[in-house]
């Protein structure tokens, strides 16, 4: 089967050195097993996404001189997709109506998840049917949250995924651990899906067979290999790459306004430069 790779950045800031580095990866990766190379715009938080970064990233990804196939996926025209996916899980109870608010989460609940979120407590997780249906039918705005423990009921003991190293691409098996997540949101209550619902179905969708992004994801994989479980997707190779940090040490992100690929050509920096600088 053709290996397949994407690179799936969110326009909610344009992309800085480590993007590039993890888009560059994934390319050659693609280009040295003459797999397919896929971009997908992950724009489901349109709160904070917008179409003129997305275009920005497509223009910073051309600059780079990389290419891709078309059409790109983007995952705000696919909410069907996400929601047909929800759906599996209701009709299995395996997910279940949160009515929280972030502040109640954070005010109920000590334990972090690994993105240093409060684990649910489980708050909603045993309201009686009744007033859920009451609840819901008068409007009140809600999430969905994952049942953790019948979801590790429903699948096998143990999970494990097969992860990847780069040159030789030796492979290894690992034990995924999603229990850290506790009652995970797989359904937001403003946008009706997650990152993590969206990203396991779309690279089934996408026939992704390899998955090369930053070990800050790490973690989020030990969900992900349990939804795909959960909704019979298959479960690609994964590779967390090292990421690239900012001076001090501190992750580079758009968000700490470190200097983008926008800003290094905009003061004469060439794309030549930055791929020898990443390779
Ligand atoms: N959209 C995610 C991000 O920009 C990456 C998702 C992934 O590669 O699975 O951080």
């Amino acid at each position: 089967m053709t290996p397949v790779f994407r690179f799936a950045p969110s326009p909610n800031g344009r992309l800085h050195l480590g993007h590039a580095y993890s888009a560059l990866l994934n390319a050659a990766l693609a280009r040295r097993l003459q797999g397919r190379f896929l971009l997908r715009m992950e724009d489901i938080d349109t709160t904070r996404c917008t179409e003129a970064l997305a275009r920005g990233i497509i223009e910073d990804l051309a600059w780079l001189g990389l290419t891709w196939e078309e059409p790109v996926r983007v995952q705000s025209h696919h909410g069907d997709d996400y929601a047909r996916a929800l759906a599996s899980l209701q009709s299995r109870s395996l997910v279940y109506p949160c009515f929280c608010s972030r502040r109640e989460v954070e005010e109920a609940s000590a334990r972090r998840d690994p993105d240093g979120a409060p684990l649910y407590p489980g708050t909603c997780a045993y309201l009686a049917p009744e007033m859920v249906a009451a609840r819901i039918a008068a409007g009140e705005s809600h999430s969905w949250r994952l049942r953790m423990d019948k979801a590790l009921a429903a699948v096998a003991p143990s999970l494990h995924y097969r992860r990847f190293a780069l040159y030789a691409m030796e492979e290894e098996t690992v034990t995924a651990d999603p229990a850290r997540w506790g009652d995970a949101v797989i359904a937001r209550k403003d946008i009706a899906t997650s990152y993590h619902l969206s990203v396991v179905t779309d690279d089934a969708l996408q026939s992704v067979s390899h998955v090369v992004r930053g070990a800050d994801l790490e973690a989020a994989t030990c969900l992900h290999v349990l939804l795909q479980a959960l909704l019979g997707l298959p479960t690609p190779l994964y590779h967390h790459h090292a990421l690239l940090l900012a001076p001090e040490g501190d992750k580079l992100a758009k968000s700490k306004g470190g200097e983008t690929l926008a800003d290094l050509r905009a003061r004469g920096v060439s794309s030549g430069q930055v791929r020898a600088m990443l390779s």
